[in-house]
């Protein structure tokens, strides 16, 4: 049973999205942070009325057939994107639409985070919309945002997204 005002909100994306780095920038009062050895962090912290427990899980080749291992009651997927990494893009695409597939994320919101906007010559999020061919998801309530972890952009607007979307869906 859930408890109250909680959401689960699970991090993914290709290893060097920047993932634990948004992470790190996600300002709460920060009750807990654990970290286990294999691949994954749970950074537990309030926000508002909520307690947040994000899950960072590793993006690397080998990491990824563990991904459904953290796919249970999840609120909310943030996939985030090296909006620089042109090489990946359809690794990218590939992986984010297997995912979507998961009957156990059939309910979570989708926030893609084209990091890396401080980059010369990143994509742009219309250019990464594209790429990642999110038009064509009809399944999952989506979202995409520009941001850069680096100086900060966007990021505390992103959990604000998130954390209104899943509010309106659940509570
Ligand atoms: P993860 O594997 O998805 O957790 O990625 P990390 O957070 O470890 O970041 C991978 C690399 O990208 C690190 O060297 C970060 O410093 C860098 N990085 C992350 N976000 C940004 C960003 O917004 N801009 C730039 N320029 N570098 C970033």
């Amino acid at each position: 049973q859930r408890k109250e005002k909680e959401m689960r909100i699970l991090f993914l994306g290709l290893d060097n999205a920047g993932k634990t780095t948004i992470l790190k920038r996600l300002n709460g009062d920060d009750i807990d942070s654990v970290s286990p050895t294999l691949g994954f962090e749970i950074k537990t912290f309030v926000h508002g009325k909520y307690t947040l427990n994000i899950w960072d899980v590793g993006g690397q080749r080998t990491l990824r057939p563990y991904w459904r291992n953290y796919f249970e009651q999840t609120d909310a997927l943030v996939w985030v994107v090296d909006s620089s990494d042109r090489i990946r893009m359809e690794d990218c695409k590939e992986e984010l639409h297997s995912l979507l597939q998961e009957n156990r994320l059939a309910g979570a919101s989708l926030l893609v985070l084209a990091n890396k906007q401080d980059l010369i010559g990143s994509m742009t999020d219309t250019e990464i919309r594209e790429a990642l061919s999110l038009r064509s998801i009809v399944t999952h309530n989506w979202k995409i945002m520009p941001c850069s972890a680096l100086t900060g952009m966007n990021v505390p607007e992103a959990l604000e997204w998130i954390v209104a979307d899943v509010a309106e869906r659940i509570y």
